[in-house]
């Protein structure tokens, strides 16, 4: 007979391996399916400062490995493999790869959330060396420099006033004449003294040698091409959250993160959205890991009372 686990875990980053963690503690029985390797977006970035308890700071990649075996040391499995799709309604759920079905009493969803690119030439190639997607993460290495934020919705509004008060001058981006960011965003905006905001343009060429010396802007209404100095380029132009393998089965904001609350319970009872896939403020390491400890905790109540 096939074997039901207590929980699936889609996606190896900090939230899927903490839910892993918490829940093996707790005796569950644990399998986290990943298409990739573990750690999910930490393995894209050579340093993390703000994880609490390394001090000189750790890279992506080792802090994964760490977090899958102390997940594994209590009994958690990996199975490599990319969830291709879910059967979420019923009591026991199902869980699809191309080569198995998986049938489990609870489901945490922690897919995460790529981030948006500009799609122009070079950009994969910096990207870390000048170019970053996260700037509570990245910001810190600017310190009296000055940065770019491309984009125009809150993100890019937030990420300008955090750079602010880091970096010497904030060149903000956007290619339209009016931010779509809330008004509190934009009053803050306004009385930041050190960024200036070039509306209506694009980014249509990064300049470069070792390092981001650039950018080349195009102005969305004349054509103009104007070179702007800058030693690094913070894009913030939104995310796509990963919940294409859902198919319409979960409640989504209208951001299309998966609706759940500070519980991480989402619209079926049973599944659980931990990690950046959420909907919620900040997307970090630590948060992504505390929903994976909340995600573990009302799982194991609900299993409880199943
Ligand atoms: C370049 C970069 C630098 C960053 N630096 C920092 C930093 O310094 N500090 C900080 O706190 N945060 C940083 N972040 C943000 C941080 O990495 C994320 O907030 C965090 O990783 C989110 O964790 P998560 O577990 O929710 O999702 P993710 O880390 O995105 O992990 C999701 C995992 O799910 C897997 N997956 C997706 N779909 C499927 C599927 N269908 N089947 C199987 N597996 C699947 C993916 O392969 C991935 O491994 C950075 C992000 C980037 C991109």
């Amino acid at each position: 007979m096939q074997q039901v686990y207590d929980m699936v875990i889609i996606g190896g980053g900090p939230a899927g391996y903490s839910a892993a963690l918490y829940a093996a503690r707790a005796g569950l029985s644990v399998v986290v399916f990943e298409k990739m390797a573990p750690g999910g977006q930490m393995t894209q970035t050579g340093q993390i400062d703000n994880y609490p308890g390394f001090d000189e700071g750790i890279d992506g990649f080792t802090l994964g490995m760490k977090m899958q075996q102390g997940a594994e040391k209590y009994g958690a499995t990996t199975v490599y493999a990319d969830v291709i799709k879910v059967e979420l309604k019923f009591h026991i759920k199902e869980v699809h790869t191309s080569e198995n079905v998986y049938q489990a009493k609870t489901v945490v969803i922690a897919t995460g959330a790529d981030p948006r690119s500009l799609d122009i030439p070079k950009e994969q190639e910096l990207k870390g060396r000048g170019i970053h997607y996260c700037a509570h993460c990245d910001g810190f290495f600017y310190k009296g420099k000055t940065v770019m934020v491309v984009g125009g919705g809150n993100s890019a509004v937030a990420d300008a006033l955090y750079l602010s008060r880091v970096a010497e001058k904030v060149i903000l981006v956007h290619r339209r004449d009016s931010l779509r960011a809330t008004k509190i965003y934009q009053e803050q905006l306004e009385k930041a003294a050190n960024v200036e905001i070039y509306w209506n343009n694009g980014v249509e060429e990064i300049l470069h040698d070792e390092k981001v010396r650039g950018v080349k802007l195009r102005n969305t209404q004349s054509g103009d091409v104007t070179e702007v100095k800058c030693d690094g380029v913070f894009v913030a132009i939104g995310r796509n959250p990963v919940t294409a393998f859902l198919d319409g089965q979960l409640q989504l904001d209208d951001s299309g993160y998966v609706l759940a609350g500070e519980s991480t319970e989402t619209s079926i009872s049973g599944v659980y959205a931990a990690g950046d896939v959420r909907s919620k403020a900040l997307r970090q390491v630590v948060t992504a890991a505390a929903d994976g400890a909340t995600a573990a905790h009302f799982a194991e109540e609900y299993i409880r009372d199943m």
